[in-house]
C-alpha cells in the first residue's frame, strides 16, 4: 500500500498526464495478475454479457464477496489460483473481454483522490511503461477515450446507495438486507426470478412499458433494483405502491 502512494501523483484542475499501454510494450500484460478489482454492479452486468451467463454463474466462476464493517457487500474479481495470480480474462493477446472491462481497468492508471470530489491521482510506477510515452492526456480525454461515462452514470446511481446517510448516521445492514442488496444489484437474474415469478413487482406503480422493460432489459432492472433497495432498505420515497385495498396493509406498513 505504502508502495502504491509513493508513486501516486496528484493532477491539479486540466492537468496533463502522460500514458501510452500497447502490446509492443515489455510490460504488455503485466498489470493483469495479482490485483484486487473492486467490481460495481454495473461491471458484472458488462462483464457477464460478453460471456453469455447467467448473474449467479457469474459471481460464483469469477468473483469473492465479503461483507464490508457497515454491512454493504464488496464484490471482487476472483483471480486464477496460479503462481502469477492472473485475472481469468487475460489472455495472450490481452484482456479478452475488453469491451466491457470493468470500470477501474479503464481508468488505469487514474485513480479518483480519496475524500476529494472531481480530484484525481495519477500511477506512475516503474514497471508500467505506458507512463513514460508523450502521449498526453487530460482526465476528460482519458475518460472519453476509454470509454467510462456510460459507467460513471450508473456507478453514481449505486453510489446513492453505498454512500446513504443510513450509513453515515452509523447504520449497519444486517445480513438479510445485505443479502438482498446484493441480489438487487449484483444478482440480476435472481431479483428478475424474485420480482415476476413471485409477482412483486405487481405492487409497484409502474407503467406497462417499464414492466416489459424490467423483463428483457438489465439495464433497466438494475436502476430498478438501484431504487428498489433505496425504497425498500432506507424507507426514501424513490417508488410508489399500487393505490387499491390489495395493497392498503402494503402501504399502512411503510406508513405511506
Ligand atoms: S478484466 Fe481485462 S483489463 Fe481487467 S485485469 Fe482482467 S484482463 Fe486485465
Ligand atoms: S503499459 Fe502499464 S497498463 Fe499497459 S500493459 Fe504495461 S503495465 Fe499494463
Amino acid at each position: 500500500m505504502s508502495d502504491k502512494s509513493k508513486n501516486m501523483k496528484k493532477l491539479s484542475p486540466g492537468e496533463k498526464f502522460t500514458f501510452d499501454c500497447h502490446r509492443e510494450l515489455e510490460c504488455f500484460n503485466r498489470c493483469c495478475s495479482d490485483v484486487n478489482i473492486f467490481l460495481t454492479p454495473y461491471d458484472v452486468l458488462r462483464m457477464r454479457k460478453t460471456l453469455w451467463i447467467s448473474s449467479g454463474e457469474f459471481l460464483k466462476n469469477y468473483t469473492v464477496s465479503v461483507l464490508g464493517d457497515d454491512g454493504l457487500p464488496y464484490v471482487l474479481l476472483r483471480m486464477v489460483n496460479d503462481e502469477k495470480k492472473s485475472c481469468p480474462f487475460l489472455g495472450q493477446e490481452g484482456c479478452s473481454i475488453y469491451e466491457n472491462r470493468p470500470w477501474s481497468c479503464r481508468m488505469y492508471p487514474v485513480f479518483p483522490a480519496p475524500d476529494e470530489e472531481q480530484t484525481y491521482l495519477v500511477e506512475e510506477k516503474p514497471s508500467c511503461l505506458g507512463s513514460q510515452a508523450d502521449r498526453e492526456w487530460t482526465v476528460e480525454e482519458w475518460k472519453e477515450n476509454q470509454g467510462v461515462e456510460e459507467y460513471e452514470k450508473m456507478n453514481s446511481l449505486y453510489n446513492k446507495i453505498t454512500c446513504n446517510k443510513f450509513f453515515e448516521s452509523g447504520g449497519r445492514l444486517d445480513r438479510q438486507k445485505a443479502r438482498l442488496l446484493y441480489r438487487a444489484c449484483y444478482d440480476l437474474d435472481e431479483f428478475r426470478k424474485f420480482l415476476f415469478a413471485w409477482r412483486f413487482v405487481e405492487a409497484y406503480d409502474l407503467d406497462p412499458d417499464t414492466l416489459r422493460r424490467l423483463e428483457l432489459d438489465d439495464e433497466e432492472l438494475l436502476l430498478f433494483g438501484y431504487k428498489w433497495v433505496r425504497f425498500n432498505l432506507f424507507n426514501e420515497d424513490v417508488l410508489r405502491i399500487k393505490s387499491g385495498e390489495k395493497y392498503d396493509a402494503l402501504r399502512a406498513m411503510r406508513g405511506k
